[in-house]
């Protein structure tokens, strides 16, 4: 690998000159030297380095000579295999051919005439590969719209003022209201030519109230009416014999190239693209993605500078549309709190997906967030969608492929809110809400404007329970309000969904200070500005706690398993704790071969009021406590009780006067009261984190390598080996573990705080460390291997 010219030793490990990445350490290195960017950037570097080493540039050309004309004048040089034209301004072209002698043929002639145009022919300049930093440059462009904003957000008079200058700052102009539409009306005049009676309809943010300047066009080409056109010309034809249909438009249409009711939608869409990049001046960069969850058809409008998409069977997108312009309609609040936190989460990186697929939240689910949150303010200001249902007429009922999306469609059918907080109190109520939200034991429902619990959705699907399957599971569950079985935020991952509630949690923080509520007299950053300011300008302050989360991943669960959590209904947490903790203590136990004995010292650091250990019997005895014995539900007035401190998220019930009036599960949360758990001191005599990773690899030769942690007999292997290999401690490392269940008012997890005791030899540390990624990645495994045993 020293060989490979990319990679530079620098003071701080690695870096990668090639991907323009840093690598601390050698085995992150072989990593990212395997990992798909570096081998993709390495195979476009080598095909460009035989492109320049095969072509000529050509310069001296005309507009209308054609890629064809300057492929047959240069194959009198050798074998032409491919010509590129700058195509706009018809100025040059590269001509490559399949072989280098060709070149110097090509070269060694000393005049090109082709059409009566002199050609000069040059060697390829030989251009350094380099990677574009194209994130770099997003957040440049970030970086720049909010230095500009940020004096004129620093010269109004408060929070609310702030909120709608964002509005006003970011909302889409007439103009550019006007330019979408009229091209809506080009593309619509286009396509049912083609289509006939097609109709082509505008959606999201376009149209839903919430869009800002360079947001894109989301279009849905409606063709059941096309379809029915179709089945008469077909029938009229088979009537009447050959060639003719009831208005002869069918014939030469492109409709009689494919059966719309058996056509594919990529088949479709592939037509789309044709008429696109044929019909409507001014489209390029036309593909077709069947891949998306939706197929669509992607292009570019040039003179609009606009990105636009087309999807067919999207109506249910159009119906939440509509929804989203209604709740714009009923509440003049919600379109300051959109774009403010809309664009808080693009400042924080939260929301966004640059290519549209990606893992953090789209705009349409953050939307769906902040509805969620209004649906639970006290009182609430907007309604439950089932609330809207029932004050529409019977004109206005709607369904969908199924679904129920019945709404009144006009705003003045609902009456207005009795919630009269302002914009500052609102905004800030909503990062409180979502800092204690527990989003790993929920599935937030818009619909019913309540946090369904979890355990709802773990049992298998009975498919003559509900006509249609479950919502796919993962760290943040947020229904959509009409398709009830799909989770607008499944894209999410773990990261994406720890940073959202990190930065609610930071952000909440904030607006409980002076800086956010009252305007600086000596001109300093407040209100929205510091809470717009990305990482790394604010300071943190952070200690050092020494603790190991393990997460409740609903959607990793085995299926026997989450039949027991769906079973144990609100007891589930502490059903699940339990299964965490057997698996604990088998890993230090068995995996990592630590002596583990009871403690005997009951109080454990400042916290101990909200530790369970506190009615421990001995760890083996509390293993065997059944569930049902020590799960209890408490109702929410018990939350700030001394019993209700059992949960640690009970704890940090704090009322700051503006979010107080807010209660984050929905109305009625549920809590889990304490049971017996264990506490373990643990004893430790070899450096059984040093050197897994090459004992691993001897042991397995290369044959199947497993990753750390993914196969419990291997890892006890490795633990043997090194507990046989090497020196033992001169003193035993001594440690506390003490496991706390966290859920209800955060996100639910098994918290395991450590604390050394005897640490003579200094390694603790080190040991936590490998302990911090280790134990939760084992814990997953052997979840999911035994959990009927464990
Ligand atoms: P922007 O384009 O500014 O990011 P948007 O509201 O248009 O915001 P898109 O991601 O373009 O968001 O989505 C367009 C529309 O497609 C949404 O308004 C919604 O109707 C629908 N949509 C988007 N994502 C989902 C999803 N995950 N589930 C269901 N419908 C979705
Ligand atoms: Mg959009």
């Amino acid at each position: 690998m020293e060989s490979d010219g990319d990679i530079k030793t620098t003071p701080r490990g690695f870096h990668c000159t090639l991907c323009n990445v840093n690598l601390p350490n050698k085995p992150s290195l072989e990593q990212h030297v395997k990992g798909r960017k570096h081998k993709t950037l390495s195979t476009v570097r080598a095909t460009r380095k035989t492109q320049e080493e095969h072509s000529v540039f050509v310069s001296g050309i005309k507009p209308d000579i054609s890629q064809t004309d300057i492929a047959e004048y240069f194959q009198q040089f050798g074998p032409v295999t491919d010509v590129i034209m700058d195509k706009d301004k018809g100025a040059y072209a590269i001509v490559q051919f399949s072989e280098t002698e060709s070149i110097d043929a090509a070269l060694a002639c000393v005049e090109h005439q082709m059409k009566g145009l002199k050609l000069r022919v040059k060697p390829r300049e030989k251009k350094e590969f380099k990677m574009i930093p194209k994130k770099k440059n997003d957040s440049q462009n970030l970086q720049q719209v909010l230095d500009r904003l940020k004096p004129e957000l620093c010269q109004l008079a408060s929070v609310d003022a702030q909120m709608k200058y964002i509005v006003e700052r970011f909302q889409l102009g007439e103009n550019e209201k006007k330019g979408r539409s009229l091209l809506v009306q080009l593309l619509q005049e286009v396509f049912v030519e083609f289509f006939p009676d097609s109709q082509i309809l505008p959606f999201g943010s376009s149209v839903n109230t919430f869009g800002i300047h360079s947001c894109d066009l989301d279009l849905f080409l409606d063709l059941e009416n096309t379809k029915v056109f179709q089945a008469r010309a077909k029938s009229a034809t088979e009537q009447a014999g050959e060639g003719t249909s009831d208005d002869g438009r069918s014939e030469d249409s492109i409709l009689s190239d494919i059966d719309l009711t058996t056509a594919s939608p990529a088949e479709v869409l592939d037509l789309v693209a044709t008429i696109l990049k044929r019909c409507v001046p001014s489209v390029h960069k036309v593909h077709v993605v069947s891949s998306a969850r939706l197929p669509v058809v992607k292009f570019h409008h040039r003179e609009l500078n606009l990105q636009g998409d087309i999807t067919i069977n999207n109506r249910l997108a159009v119906r939440n549309t509509r929804f989203l312009q209604l709740c714009s309609g009923m509440e003049d609040r919600l379109r300051p709190l959109v774009y403010t936190i809309r664009y808080w989460a693009k400042q924080k990186q939260l929301a966004g997906n640059p290519s549209g697929a990606g893992p953090l939240l789209n705009n349409y689910a953050l939307t769906l967030l902040i509805i969620f949150y209004l649906q639970n303010c006290e009182p609430s200001v907007l309604p439950t969608v089932d609330h809207l249902k029932d004050m529409a007429c019977e004109e206005e009922e709607c369904v969908i492929e199924g679904w129920d999306c019945t709404f009144p469609s006009q705003p003045i059918a609902v009456p207005p809110s009795k919630n009269t907080q302002d914009l500052c109190t609102l905004l800030s109520g909503f990062f409180s809400f979502y800092a204690k939200f527990d989003f790993a034991s929920s599935v937030i429902s818009v619909r019913e404007g309540r946090a369904l619990p979890i355990t709802d959705f773990l049992q298998e699907e009975q498919p003559s329970k509900t006509p249609h399957h479950s919502p796919k599971l993962g760290p943040l569950n947020l229904l959509d309000p009409f398709e009830l079985s799909h989770n607008v935020a499944g894209n999410l991952n773990e990261r994406s969904h720890r940073c959202f509630q990190k930065e609610c949690q930071e952000a909440q923080k904030y607006c409980r200070s002076l800086q956010y509520q009252c305007k600086s007299t000596k001109g300093k950053s407040w209100g929205l500005v510091r809470l717009f300011t990305p990482h790394g300008e604010v300071p943190h302050t952070k200690t050092e706690q020494l603790t190991i989360s393990i997460p409740f991943k609903s959607a990793s669960l085995p299926e026997e398993l989450r039949n027991q959590l769906h079973m144990a209904g609100d007891g589930f947490r502490l059903l699940w704790f339990q299964k965490v903790c057997a698996a604990v203590e088998g890993v230090l136990k068995s995996v990592l071969r630590c002596h583990l004995a009871p403690s005997t010292d009951v109080v454990f650091g400042e916290d101990s009021a909200v530790n369970a250990a506190d009615e421990m019997e001995t760890p083996s005895a509390s293993l065997n406590t059944s569930a049902d014995d020590s799960i209890n539900s408490v109702d929410s007035q018990n939350e700030a009780s001394p019993l209700g401190t059992a949960v640690v998220g009970a704890k940090r019930r704090l009322s700051s006067g503006s979010d107080a009036s807010v209660s984050p599960q929905g109305k009625k949360p549920r809590m889990a009261k304490r049971g017996n758990f264990p506490h373990w001191v643990c004893v430790q005599k070899h450096i059984v984190w040093a050197g897994r990773r090459k004992v691993r690899r001897e042991l397995i030769k290369d044959a199947d390598s497993r990753p750390e942690g993914s196969c419990m007999e291997m890892e006890s292997q490795v633990t043997a080996h090194i507990i046989e290999k090497e020196p033992a401690l001169k003193e035993p490392l001594k440690f506390k573990v003490q496991p706390q269940m966290v859920g209800g008012t955060e996100s639910t997890r098994a918290v395991l705080k450590l604390e050394p005791t005897t640490d003579s030899a200094g390694v603790f540390h080190d040991f936590f460390h490998f302990l911090e990624v280790f134990l939760p990645k084992m814990v997953e495994t052997l979840l999911g291997k035994e959990a009927g045993t464990v």
